[in-house]
């Protein structure tokens, strides 16, 4: 396919599926992989994880070939519109991309371009891993106990953009529908009122779930707990307990047990031969994640609570300047980090990467590339043990030396070198 106004690198090959699969990748040794920069600090994030990608794909033998897209800033820039038609159709036709954070105004002006993309690539499973590295200073005492992947579902609940505003005729026929014909009566206040609508669907929980589920399966996880707000909100979140529960009991036989025990009873044993599959209430599950965060393996949940979740583990293991993310969906990865755009920042080479970078290190994991994404873990983490880091943790750490974003990144990409 050819674009417009995207380059396409002359001498990559594409990542496609393998034949006969659906989520299964064939990755060649050179794959084009579409990046977007982002806004704000996207522009000093992104170039400096390509450095260190290049670096970690350069030492196991391959290479990189990347593709610049565009959204966001750069695309009204461009193209004059935030999420142009060929961004979204090259990430497609790549399937593996990694991008920078986007900006989304409060309140009025256009709609999460962030939502917009996952929606349309369907990517459904928004996945942060948050484990501890040596050397990243944390508010918590043992911040090495976390080491969970939360699966947050991307596609559904009260982000899927179904809302009307104060003041507009839908709102007051919804409103007037909620009342007179489903028995809400007296219930909304009256005066203007803004009004969302939460879907849960069975086939959006229960391919969150089982993604979940596998992913524990194949990375020899002890347990899957489903993070809700059943015991309000019934009919949503409730649901998706119960689904996912269905889920585990009727699609993997022996592997899978919803056998739920007290942590203190099993001496903090889970079975070897089984993921447990166990279920917490959401408002617990963000001060168990504190008091007992080594009882946590992977945790799926819906949009809203997955949102707030990620953020909280993410501060225990060293904030937004480490965290990584990617959305997944069948066949296909978007990796990004956790953290916004932090406009006070832009172009001042200051932030960290490491969150960006760790991004781009599961997207190696998914690629199938498990030596160049251990070799990027390791030397992002040797150089923190080094001291050698950005801002965020510089002022939190005795004797340390204050890098900036670039600097960072060749500091990693010199530990690559020395650790392969
Ligand atoms: P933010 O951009 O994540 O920044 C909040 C604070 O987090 C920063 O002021 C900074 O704290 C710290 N931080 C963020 N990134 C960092 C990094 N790489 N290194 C070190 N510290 C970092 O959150 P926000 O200000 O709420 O959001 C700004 C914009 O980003 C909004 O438009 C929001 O919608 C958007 N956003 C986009 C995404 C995405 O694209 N996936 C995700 C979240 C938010 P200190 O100043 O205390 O050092």
């Amino acid at each position: 396919m050819s674009y417009d106004k995207i380059e396409v690198p002359d001498d990559g090959a594409k990542i496609t599926l393998k034949e006969g699969t659906d989520d299964e990748l064939e990755v060649p040794d050179n794959p084009i992989i579409p990046i977007i920069y982002g806004d704000g600090v996207g522009s000093d994030v992104g170039p400096a994880a390509q450095t260190v990608l290049d670096a970690a794909a350069k030492a196991t033998g391959r290479e990189i070939h990347w593709m610049r897209v565009y959204a966001g800033e750069s695309a009204r820039e461009t193209y004059d519109e935030n999420l142009p038609d060929e961004t979204v159709e090259a990430i497609k036709e790549h399937r593996v991309a990694i991008k920078g954070p986007l900006t989304t105004p409060v309140g009025a002006g256009f709609r999460s371009l962030n939502v917009g993309l996952r929606k349309l690539l369907d990517l459904y499973a928004n996945v942060r891993p948050t484990y501890h590295l040596d050397g990243v200073p944390s508010p918590v005492k043992e911040p090495e106990k976390m080491d969970m992947v939360t699966f947050r579902e991307n596609t559904e609940d009260v982000y899927a953009g179904i809302e009307w505003e104060a003041g507009t005729d839908e709102v007051e026929q919804v409103k007037a529908f909620v009342e007179d014909e489903m028995g809400a009566d007296g219930v909304i206040h009256d005066g203007p009122v803004g009004i969302g609508v939460k879907p849960i669907t069975e086939f959006g929980t229960k391919r969150l779930v089982r993604r979940a589920i596998d992913y524990a399966l194949e990375h020899d996880r002890d347990s899957v707990t489903l993070v809700h707000k059943g015991n309000i909100m019934k009919f949503t979140e409730g649901q998706f307990r119960d689904w996912g529960y269905e889920v585990a009991d009727e699609e993997y036989g022996d592997e899978v047990i919803t056998e739920d025990t007290l942590w203190e009873e099993r001496d903090g044993e889970m079975p070897d031969d089984a993921v447990v599959v166990n279920d917490r209430i959401a408002d617990n599950m963000l001060q168990q994640i504190l008091t007992r965060t080594d009882q946590y393996d992977v945790v799926a949940t819906m949009n809203l609570n997955g949102d707030y979740m990620s953020d909280a583990c993410g501060a225990q293991i060293g904030g937004l300047g480490i965290a990584p993310g990617a959305n997944f969906g069948d066949g296909r990865l978007l990796a990004e980090p956790v953290h916004g755009s932090a406009p006070k920042y832009e172009g001042q080479d200051k932030v960290n990467p490491t969150a960006m970078i760790l991004s781009g290190r599961i997207m190696l994991e998914y690629m199938g590339w498990d030596d160049a994404a251990d070799l990027v873990r390791d030397a992002v983490e040797a150089t923190i043990v080094d001291g050698l880091v950005t801002y965020d943790l510089e002022r939190q750490l005795d004797d340390a030396e204050k890098l900036a974003t670039s600097e960072f990144a060749d500091a990693v990409v010199e530990n690559i070198e020395t650790l392969s």
